[in-house]
């Protein structure tokens, strides 16, 4: 195929960067952006079936649009940026809350609290949008989603819980506005699936001023469906036309003809997509409203309620009558939980992602990087002040209800002058037996290493600090006061200040 210069037109460094190098997980963005429609999602791959270098010299929309590309991030984070809280762990966001489906049916089918199915039916029954992009199954293969359109409650029914493999709920958003000509529409995905429609909207794509409402929900990693067919096959001997359904419990439950086959999650960890590994984002940062499991209670979900859109809708459907809540603070397992496994997960993402900086030479969408707007931002005008410290001599059980309460993870320890000594973190917190949990102090288990900042430094001297010492959060001493804790600044502020300019 003759090819245009590959930095002109986007399809070149789209193939080369992201469907060839395996990091494409089939959301179909591509597909319904592109403006001459050359662009097909088919099984696992997307398909170029027509050579858009010919009739143009330059279109930088699908490589953009990609939700593994580093264009567009921070543009994007600017539609959640405008909320009361910005969490470290969970992002920004208004409130979080424990809900579940006021139908009985409704939860006992979805396994969890049936929160996304009752938002979705809630909202077509009361004509709030008029349609929602769902994921149902394929009829004549259970295991894989079958990406579609809501537009009655039934559509919706039958999309009710989780398929851990790829849905092209992007291209089945440009569905709804080409094909069935919605103009009002709920969208729910997964994180990379959240973060495609948000780059549309970043893009001022005209297709984006179709959508009402994205509800994202956590997530830990998708599955490879062919790998993991493939896998089956050789292993266990199982015929894929064979396989009724897939589920993921504790285990991988296979059901066939012949009855239920149990596989060890660590066998189907080895088929997650290798976007997976290097994704930083558990809680849908960028949704409207993010929906998660509340293990370990059965039948309740977790909702980040992010937005004033995401909060008007979630309320509504709650005092109609279609949502119960709950206190999530009652629970701190739960937040303990959600916390720790989006720390955990952005960790092992930006290392990973690190990695393949290194063989690769270029460097998969994470959410920072550096800018002159940093230089140009003194410390003292975004630091956040009246600090929550923790003194060293506090049990890491009391620690962890300080957590619950307040969701931050990371805190500065001091000793009884308030003169700051490090970070006592969730991480470390929890890393200590549950049994030696109320007589164990943070003190101990602390990290005393103290990285510290002065008010009159710019945020880009601070944001080196964080490189350098590969921390995500420093102490701020002003000059004349400098054995007092002024303020502290995280990377989440840093990035704040990005979307802000
Ligand atoms: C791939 C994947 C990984 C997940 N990992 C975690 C996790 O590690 N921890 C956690 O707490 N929660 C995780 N979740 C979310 C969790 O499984 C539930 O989807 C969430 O708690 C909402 O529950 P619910 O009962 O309200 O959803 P329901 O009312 O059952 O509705 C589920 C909705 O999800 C949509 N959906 C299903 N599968 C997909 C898919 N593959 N892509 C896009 N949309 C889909 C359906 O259209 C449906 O509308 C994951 C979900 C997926 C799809
Ligand atoms: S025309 Fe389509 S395939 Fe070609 S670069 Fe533009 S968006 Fe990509
Ligand atoms: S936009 Fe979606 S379908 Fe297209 S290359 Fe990126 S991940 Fe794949
Ligand atoms: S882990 Fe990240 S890249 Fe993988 S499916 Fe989930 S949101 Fe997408």
């Amino acid at each position: 195929m003759g090819q245009k210069s590959d930095s002109l037109i986007a399809y070149n460094v789209l193939e080369k960067r992201i469907i060839d190098a395996g990091f494409c997980t089939q959301c179909g963005a591509c597909e319904a952006a592109c403006p001459v429609s050359a662009l097909h999602v088919e099984g696992e791959k997307v398909k170029h079936t027509y050579d858009c270098s010919k009739d143009m010299d330059l279109c930088p929309i699908c490589y953009e649009i990609c939700p593994h590309s580093e264009a567009l991030l921070l543009r994007s984070l600017s539609f959640v940026a405008d909320t009361p809280v910005k969490n470290e762990a969970l992002g920004y966001y208004r409130k979080i809350v424990l809900a579940q489906a006021v139908d009985p049916k409704i939860r006992e089918l979805s396994r969890g609290g049936g929160v996304v199915t009752s938002l979705l039916k809630f909202g077509i029954e009361n004509k709030l949008f008029d349609s929602a992009i769902v994921s149902q199954v394929e009829p004549d293969n259970p295991a894989k989603p079958k990406a579609s359109v809501a537009t009655v409650p039934d559509d919706i029914m039958s999309a009710i819980g989780s398929k851990f493999f790829p849905s092209s709920v992007a291209k089945a958003y440009g569905s709804a506005v080409y094909a069935y000509g919605k103009s009002n529409i709920a969208f729910v995905g997964v994180p990379c699936h959240v973060l495609a429609l948000r780059k549309l909207e970043a893009w001022q794509h005209k297709i984006s001023n179709n959508l009402k409402i994205t509800i994202g929900l956590f997530c830990f990693g998708t599955l490879s469906l062919n790998a993991l067919l493939e896998y089956i096959k050789t292993k266990y001997n199982v015929d894929p036309s064979d396989v009724k359904q897939l589920r993921l419990s504790s285990k991988l439950v296979i059901t066939t003809s012949k009855g239920e086959l149990r596989i060890p999650m660590s066998e189907a960890s080895e088929h997650i997509l290798p976007s997976c590994r290097k994704c930083t984002d558990f809680t849908s940062e960028l949704a409207d409203i993010s929906i998660g499991s509340a293990y370990p209670m059965k039948d309740w979900s977790t909702v980040i309620i992010r937005t004033k859109a995401g909060e008007d809708f979630f309320y509504k459907a709650v005092e109609n009558g279609a949502i119960n809540t709950w206190v999530i603070e009652e629970e701190p397992t739960v937040i303990e939980r959600v916390m720790i496994a989006a720390m955990n997960k952005r960790n092992a993402g930006l290392k990973n992602a690190k990695e393949i900086e290194k063989i690769s030479g270029y460097l998969p969408a994470t959410l920072l990087r550096e800018s002159e707007a940093l230089a140009k931002t003194k410390i003292a005008d975004i630091m956040a002040k009246n600090v929550k410290t923790v003194l060293e001599t506090t049990t890491v059980s009391q620690f962890l209800d300080l957590v619950a309460r307040c969701h931050h993870i990371g805190y500065p320890l001091v000793n009884q002058n308030g003169e700051p000594l490090g970070w006592i973190t969730l991480e470390e917190a929890v890393s200590v037996d549950k049994e030696k949990r109320s007589h164990t102090t943070v003190g101990e288990i602390a990290r005393h290493k103290l990285v510290t900042a002065y008010t009159d430094e710019t945020a880009l001297e601070a944001f080196k600090k964080m490189s350098e010492n590969e921390t995500g959060r420093i102490i701020i001493l002003a000059r004349n006061e400098p054995k007092k804790i002024a303020g502290v600044i995280t990377k989440t502020d840093l990035m704040h200040i990005l979307t802000q300019q």
